[in-house]
């Protein structure tokens, strides 16, 4: 098993957090935390790069239906008077259209970050998918205040400035789907002598 400090992750500064010039904070604070950027580009993406990014299983695109019916039940919006529909699969399939608009609505700064629980770390600093949730402190919570209710209103994805792996598994699919080996170069940290 590898050691826990050579653990990788996949990050995304999505188009607000690009077209807010939030880029070099979020770098900052990963830095910051002794996590190592070992592979950095600014790009426009398409539709289908997005598309492939995001999963495409039924399971997924159900919790994210769930999601939006759970936001739309505790606020008292009516999902079918908005949506057309109360299906958990239709409502996911739209989120995931939203999304898919979202991201391609701007460049995207992509990065793989290495360091001590590279993924886990990473999810801390960003917080959680729900700005209007996160704690200060955290990306989301410093930078934003959507929430699905605002976002599901105006019928768009919840604007939350990061994509961050959400598992180790995840990472390396990620990984090999936006960066070919030549892009990523491991170095050492000058702190890695000091404090490991
Ligand atoms: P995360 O990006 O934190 O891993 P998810 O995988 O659950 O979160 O969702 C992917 C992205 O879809 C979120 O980051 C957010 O931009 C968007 N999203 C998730 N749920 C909703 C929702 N109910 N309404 C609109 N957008 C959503």
């Amino acid at each position: 098993m590898n050691h826990p400090k050579e653990e990788v992750t996949f990050v995304i500064v999505k188009p607000d957090g690009v077209k807010r010039g939030l880029s070099g904070e979020i770098l900052r604070r990963f830095e910051q935390r002794n996590l190592k950027i070992i592979a950095l580009e600014l790009f426009q993406p398409t539709r289908e790069q997005i598309d492939n990014h995001y999963p495409k299983d039924q399971a997924w695109i159900d919790r994210l239906g769930e999601k939006t019916l759970t936001t739309y039940k505790k606020y008292g919006y009516d999902a079918k008077a908005e949506l057309g529909t109360t299906k958990k699969d239709e409502i996911g399939k739209m989120v995931r259209n939203w999304l898919v608009d979202y991201m391609t609505s701007a460049p995207l700064v992509k990065m793989v970050v290495k360091g001590v629980h590279a993924v886990d770390m990473v999810r801390k600093i960003v917080g959680p998918t729900m700005p209007s949730a996160a704690e200060m402190g955290t990306i989301r919570g410093d930078y934003s205040v959507d929430s699905p209710a605002a976002a599901n209103r105006d019928k768009r994805s919840v604007h939350n400035i990061v994509h961050a792996s959400e598992t180790p598994e995840e990472a390396k699919h990620e990984i090999d789907h936006w960066f070919s080996p030549d892009q990523i170069h491991d170095y050492k940290r000058a702190e890695e002598d000091m404090m490991f």
